[in-house]
């Protein structure tokens, strides 16, 4: 008997498989394109018809087991699924639930629920972004903020920008383009992988000038280093580590004085932003994280920190200062390239009337950090009994660590109780998978063969969602995860 010639069976196996017109065709499919659209249609399509294309290259699909898997609809079911994986990408709504309160990648400090309503708001509306409604004139789309901070801090004047990188970069090039900066050779930072303290000034046409050494810094070095070229000392603080032993920076009150004397613009990045605020508490632990009342009384011209950290607001770079200072910040055009949109510039004045009216406990991630630990013991034996009533689900409760997160509070972690599952018939990550394509996307930690659950982090009413999430992964078909990225 004659054998088939090489490649004839796989040649027969492709011209099985429909074009991708044919595919689009598909009552399903016609009925997705309807829904969501025919170009992520065609992109599905084509990626489907290709991996099929592979498959029957690769030797692991023939004619036979094709035409069977066609005829049950397996290419029109993938294209499908891969739609439903597509329309659940980008940013929506997720359950925090590792314990990592400030966590970049799941949006740090949640908005509080009032300022989200006001920002929701003038986002589907006009608003009064740049008019005074008293005169009817133009006037700046942040003096609310300048004014509400200058009413909370007593800072004679403030600017908000994107974020604290971006308030970073204004600084730098307002005092320092074309000039000397002087930092210390120990705060010279990388914050959150790309962002380097050297890089940005280099970017923003300032010349480091750096003293000090990594571990030892004092004042008469920043003296000797200050001639006609300087712009700027400036004072960052090194959030995400900490140097220990043999140390001495110099502080912001020294380095404000210093700045006074020589004449030279002065300014402290203090990263978090921690701050009280009127009848407000901080929450304990955190270690020796610079606070905004200090920092401003150093008298430093220009402080400047991160919105959506240990402040607990949304995403911006708060500067505050001396009205100089801020006229001149204010004067730089890149300003316009870093300043804020209507909604989060809503979120923020909102944000500082709840701090005005003392209500500052109340900001979400501020009540994540300051939870008591008896109460999150009871919360999570609650969490792990309404689990380990599921089928196929074992939750146990162990004391654990949670995390100030976003390089806020360097080491410090903060005692909580965690709760510890696991699936009869789904390893952890498969189990953790299913979760984040829960709806609402629930967030865990995966460690030690188990996914890890910690209260501290859900906000109210949120354990239900996690039960529902839960019960959705333990029952779900086996290969329900299959076709997800
Ligand atoms: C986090 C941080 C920044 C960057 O702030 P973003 O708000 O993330 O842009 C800059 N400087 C310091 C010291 C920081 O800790």
């Amino acid at each position: 008997m004659v054998s088939e010639r090489p490649g004839s069976r796989t040649a027969s196996a492709y011209r099985l498989l429909p074009s991708v017109d044919e595919l689009l065709a598909a009552p399903a499919l016609v009925d997705l394109a309807a829904r969501t659209s025919r170009a992520l249609l065609l992109e599905l399509a084509r990626g489907a018809l290709e991996r099929w294309r592979e498959a029957i290259a690769g030797g692991a699909l023939e004619a036979g087991e094709l035409e069977g898997r066609l005829a049950a609809g397996e290419l029109v079911a993938e294209i499908a699924e891969a739609a439903g994986v597509d329309a659940r990408r980008g940013v929506r709504p997720a359950v925090n639930a590792t314990g990592i309160v400030l966590h970049t990648g799941l949006g740090r400090a949640p908005w509080h629920p009032e300022a989200a309503r006001a920002a929701a708001e003038v986002g589907e509306r006009f608003c009064l972004l740049e008019v005074d409604r008293e005169t009817g004139q133009r006037n700046r789309r942040d003096d609310r903020t300048s004014e509400l901070v200058r009413r909370l801090t007593g800072a004679e004047a403030a600017i908000a920008v994107n974020n604290n990188a971006a308030a970073v970069l204004l600084v730098l090039n307002t005092f320092g383009r074309d000039r000397e900066v002087v930092v210390s050779r120990g705060e010279l930072v990388e914050i959150g992988g790309s962002f380097r303290i050297p890089d940005v000034m280099e970017r923003a046409g300032a010349r480091l000038r750096e003293v000090g050494t990594t571990n030892r810094t004092r004042a008469a070095d920043y003296r000797g280093a200050v001639g006609p070229d300087t712009g700027l000392l400036m004072k960052v603080h090194t959030s995400n580590f900490r140097v220990e032993g043999f140390t001495e920076e110099v502080g912001p009150a020294e380095l404000g004085a210093l700045g006074r004397e020589l004449g030279v613009p002065t300014a402290f990045d203090l990263g978090s932003g921690l701050y009280a605020g009127p009848g407000g508490h901080l929450p304990a632990g955190l270690g020796p994280e610079p606070r905004v009342e200090d920092a401003l009384a150093s008298g430093v011209d220009v402080v400047l920190f991160s919105g959506d950290k240990l402040f607990g607001g949304p995403q911006a770079g708060l500067l505050l200062g001396t009205a100089e200072t801020v006229r001149a910040l204010r004067a730089n055009p890149l300003y316009r390239a870093l300043r804020l949109d209507k909604t989060t510039l809503c979120a923020l004045e909102r944000t500082l009337e709840l701090f005005l009216a003392g209500r500052a406990d109340e900001l979400p991630a501020r009540r994540a950090l300051a939870r008591d630990p008896a109460e999150l013991a009871a919360e999570a034996a609650a969490l792990a009994r309404a689990l380990d009533a599921l089928p196929g689900l074992r939750a146990t409760t162990e004391p654990g660590e949670s995390q100030p997160g976003s390089g806020s509070a360097p080491g410090v972690t903060l005692p909580t109780t965690l709760v510890r599952t696991t699936a009869d018939a789904l390893r952890p990550e498969r189990l953790a998978h299913l979760l984040r394509r829960a709806d609402p996307a629930v967030f865990a930690r995966v460690k030690d063969d188990a996914v890890w659950l910690d209260p501290r982090t859900l906000l109210p009413g949120e354990a239900e969602h996690v039960v529902a999430a839960y019960r959705a992964a333990v029952e779900a078909p086996p290969g329900a995860a299959r076709g997800a990225r």
